[in-house]
């Protein structure tokens, strides 16, 4: 639960909106106190202003000090009632009050003291002598007789009620917004997940058994079109591997039959009745020639499972190809002579970086095969040379093979690489398991590579090895 898409997308869009919305409350809430706040300071401004004006009038009449006496006595609705919250006062210019609105005169009460000296007019809020949240201006006004301080306050109260009834809707409203807001978010992110749950179902029924099958992208959604054509790509080359792998199982065992059953019907026949010594030793050797094939095939399976499994640990050095092959063609002479083929090399050192080793198992086949598949009195004419790049720094290390044996007919010379395939024409010529090219590739290949046939049926084949110099080999190894 806690880990589903669903629950998080709920969280997030929960926690957005309260945050918002909190913002949004207090921005509103502090906005409008500033309006009602704003306009009771209007309110104030324009009592004391009528006050100083009456005075002013009075002033230019000469009465200031009879006005200013009987000022209070002017004073109607809830400036005549005791602690109504409407109050204003006047001060002389020692500070003295000389005028209170009978709200404060008949209990004896004084708005809260001016604090410090104010040239212009100042708002505040203060506390009341009813002990009432009050806003209060104190405004001086200049006269012939000095600075008169017109004070006016009136209760906050009713004023905040608009207020704190706002703050207390947003209040109500939180909860049920924040209830339909779950509930929106959890159908909304049902329905967009829906199309995900369908996929993964469609996913689920994919076995080994129908590798074949695709993810119809049709009527998917524009972010789930690429995850099926991508899972659809990886299934093909799941297919691929799967069906490589089936191969290569029913071709190793068709391959390993062939000598079991000769070594089988051997000892049958030899065990189905008393033999001589010299017929035993006939069998023997049949079944040790056999038990040789088996074991070749066996160790270049095992050569193939390593290299497709990467577990061949390379060693890279820097190794003169025209030594390798000269210690090729010093192993298989014997081999050669035997079949009576002359092996040839020419060329120049062409240094490059790679494994000895697997390097060697790869030129050895090649040279190998253009001894076994060569005619009697044939020839093997090797050259080691450098190509691209410009001279004498080539590029590339470049070693051919080239045979005058029974050649490799046109739409096979591809095919030869793979995994246990034999032309059948060569099938009459020798033994062999169908893996020696194909190991010859992965070798070439995994030294950044590539290997090139050419071939004219019956009169001979050649083959091209080129492998980078990658002469950059700062440590010297
Ligand atoms: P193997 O030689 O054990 O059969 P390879 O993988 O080395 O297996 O070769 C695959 C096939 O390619 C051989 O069976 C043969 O038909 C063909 N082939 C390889 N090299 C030559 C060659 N030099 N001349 C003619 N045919 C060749």
């Amino acid at each position: 639960m806690l880990k589903s898409i669903k629950f998080k997308l709920v969280i997030w869009c929960l926690a957005v909106f309260s945050l918002v919305f909190a913002g949004l409350e207090i921005y509103l809430y502090y906005k409008l106190e500033g309006v009602v706040i704003s306009l009771v300071d209007d309110h104030l401004s324009t009592s004391v202003q009528s006050l100083a004006n009456l005075l002013t009038i009075e002033e230019a009449h000469g009465q200031l000090e009879k006005e200013l006496a009987e000022l209070s006595s002017t004073a109607t609705g809830d400036y005549a009632k005791s602690l109504s919250g409407h109050y204003y006062q006047v001060l002389s210019p020692d500070g003295e009050v000389v005028v209170r609105s009978p709200s404060l005169s008949i209990s004896g009460a004084s708005l809260p003291a001016m604090k410090g000296i104010t040239e212009t007019a100042k708002y505040e809020t203060v506390t009341g002598p009813a002990g009432e949240r009050m806003r209060m201006i104190t405004k001086p006004v200049r006269y012939a007789v000095g600075h008169l301080t017109f004070q006016a306050a009136d209760d906050l109260a009713d004023t905040y009620l608009l207020v704190i009834s706002f703050r207390n809707i947003i209040l109500y409203i939180f909860p049920a917004v924040f209830i339909l807001t779950i509930g929106g978010v959890f159908v909304i992110t049902g329905v967009a997940l829906k199309p995900l749950k369908r996929f993964s179902s469609k996913l689920g029924q994919i076995t080994e058994e129908n590798l074949n099958a695709r993810v119809d992208s049709d009527g998917l959604d524009d972010e789930l079109a690429p995850l099926a054509s991508s899972f659809n790509m990886m299934l093909a080359r799941l297919e691929g591997s799967f069906s490589r792998q089936k191969q290569f199982l029913s071709d190793a065992s068709h391959e390993l039959r062939t000598p079991t059953s000769i070594i089988r019907s051997y000892c049958d026949v030899t065990l189905g009745k008393e033999r001589t010594v010299k017929e035993y030793k006939e069998t023997l050797n049949k079944v040790s020639t056999s038990v040789n094939r088996m074991c070749e095939i066996i160790n270049r399976i095992l050569v193939i499972s390593r290299l497709d499994a990467k577990t061949i640990e390379w060693k890279p050095a820097r190794i003169d190809l025209f030594d390798i092959m000269k210690d090729v063609v010093k192993l298989l002479e014997p081999a050669a002579a035997g079949k009576d083929v002359v092996l040839k090399l020419k060329g120049v050192s062409a240094v490059v970086k790679g494994d000895r080793e697997g390097l060697t198992e790869a030129l050895t086949n090649i040279v190998e095969n253009a001894i076994k598949y060569n005619k009697p009195d044939g020839r093997v004419d090797m050259t080691v040379k450098e190509d691209g790049g410009i001279a004498p720094f080539g590029e590339f290390a470049v070693v051919s093979v080239a045979d005058t044996g029974i050649g490799i007919p046109e739409g096979e010379r591809e095919k030869i690489f793979d995994r246990f395939y034999r032309v059948d024409a060569s099938r009459g010529v020798t033994v062999g398991s169908g893996l020696g090219l194909s190991i010859v590739r992965t070798i070439v290949e995994a030294h950044g590579g590539g290997i090139e046939v050419e071939s004219e049926t019956g009169r001979g084949s050649t083959f091209v090895v080129r492998l980078p110099k990658n002469l950059d080999l700062k440590n010297g190894d």
